[in-house]
């Protein structure tokens, strides 16, 4: 059976060092914000090239601190709108309308699937105070045309980077392109913790700061609170296991992108849409999926699942179709629900053998 992620596999590599770090934290008895916070929030924003980072407990709270941060610090009010791309994970979505702003979704472009900068413009109101873009499935969602965009509209671009950690626009960093950035160390995304953890980026100090004291009951010094904060923190033992795979992602991420590699130029199903890469910039996509489209998707993965081939699929309902936004479920997207149909994530990580990328590709390639 070739497993869609080995998490086991994955952190197995790391297990002597992760083990030493987890006993370090449990012999010095110190669990929350405390030097293995310190030692990542520094590791992260010197590989992204930001001035600051700031440890939270999940992505899904990273991108919620940002946009509060924004409405304490009055740039953004309830109702304000924000741009989002309408094929994302909901977790997007959720950071939005958890802080009572609206999302506007906007349609992918066909080819990259992240948000589609030709459809921005028209969606903007007086209402628009940002954008969310989210780079999807790996792939860096950025352009000089945006850039302008969003300054000519005074827009904060927010990225949500969960799924990017390591791509790059020329010679920037994702996480480092617009004015702050969320991140997820879920398990299963690129550089994975060992439970839940996240972070922010960004390389404005004062949002820093609130996004900083909102994550920690909303204050600077203990019990004395200046926000309506939350608690939002990462566990030293997962900053700790975090400092020890971060040196490995930049390896990890080149063995993702050899493995893509590989299946874009030895699938040649007709049947089967392979995923295009915008730019030809180096690290422009980190591949942390691998995302076919076929227009019969469910023969297909039941067909893979016979051959012993594990897929998911990324993801089968769009956020405007969920019933917790029903107030969105008659909006008509149609690119976005069609993609929703139509997509299938085939196995990729780090730990995968060049014989199962060739029996994936080879069981591909036999699909009638
Ligand atoms: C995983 C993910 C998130 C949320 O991260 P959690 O750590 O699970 O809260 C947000 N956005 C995208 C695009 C994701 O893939």
């Amino acid at each position: 059976m070739i497993k869609f992620l080995d998490l086991q596999k994955i952190n197995s590599k790391y297990a002597s060092e992760l083990k030493e770090v987890a006993s370090a934290v449990i012999d010095n008895g110190w669990f929350l914000q405390g030097d293995y916070n310190k030692k990542i929030e520094k590791e992260l924003a010197a590989y992204i090239g930001a001035n600051h980072a700031i440890a939270v407990a999940n992505g899904l709270d990273a991108l919620r601190l940002i946009l509060r941060a924004y409405i304490e610090l009055g740039v953004m009010a309830e109702g304000d709108e924000i741009l989002v791309p309408a094929n994302t994970y909901i977790a997007s979505v959720l950071a939005i309308t958890d802080n009572k702003l609206k999302p506007v979704f906007v349609e992918p472009d066909e080819d990259s699937y992240n948000i589609s900068e030709k459809s921005i413009e028209a969606l903007i109101t007086d209402k628009t105070k940002g954008v969310l873009v989210v780079h999807l499935y790996g792939q860096t969602s950025w352009s000089a045309d945006f850039e302008s965009l969003a300054k000519k509209y005074n827009l904060k671009v927010i990225e949500d980077n969960a799924q990017a950690i390591g791509a790059q626009y020329k010679d920037r960093k994702t996480g480092n392109l617009g004015d702050a950035a969320g991140f997820s160390f879920y398990p299963g995304k690129n550089l994975g913790a060992l439970g839940d953890s996240g972070a922010v980026t960004t390389n404005d100090k004062e949002l820093a700061s609130v996004i900083r004291a909102l994550g920690n009951y909303g204050s600077e010094m203990k019990y004395h609170n200046l926000y309506k904060g939350l608690n939002s923190r990462m566990d030293e033992i997962q900053a700790a296991f975090l400092s020890v795979k971060l040196k490995y992602i930049d390896d990890e991420n080149a063995i993702r992108c050899a493995i893509a590699e590989k299946y874009l130029a030895e699938i040649n199903n007709p049947l089967i849409k392979l995923p295009m890469v915008r730019s030809t910039d180096k690290l422009s996509h980190v591949w942390h999926l691998f995302v076919i489209r076929c227009k019969e998707r469910d023969r297909l993965q039941s067909y893979l699942a016979k051959n012993n081939i594990q897929t998911l699929i990324h993801y089968p309902i769009p956020p405007h179709k969920q019933k917790c936004y029903n107030e969105y479920n008659e909006l008509k997207l149609p690119l976005t629900e069609q993609i929703h149909k139509e997509v299938l994530s085939l196995p990729i990580s780090p730990v995968m053998h060049i014989e199962d990328v060739q029996l994936v590709i080879d069981v591909l390639n036999s699909f009638r």
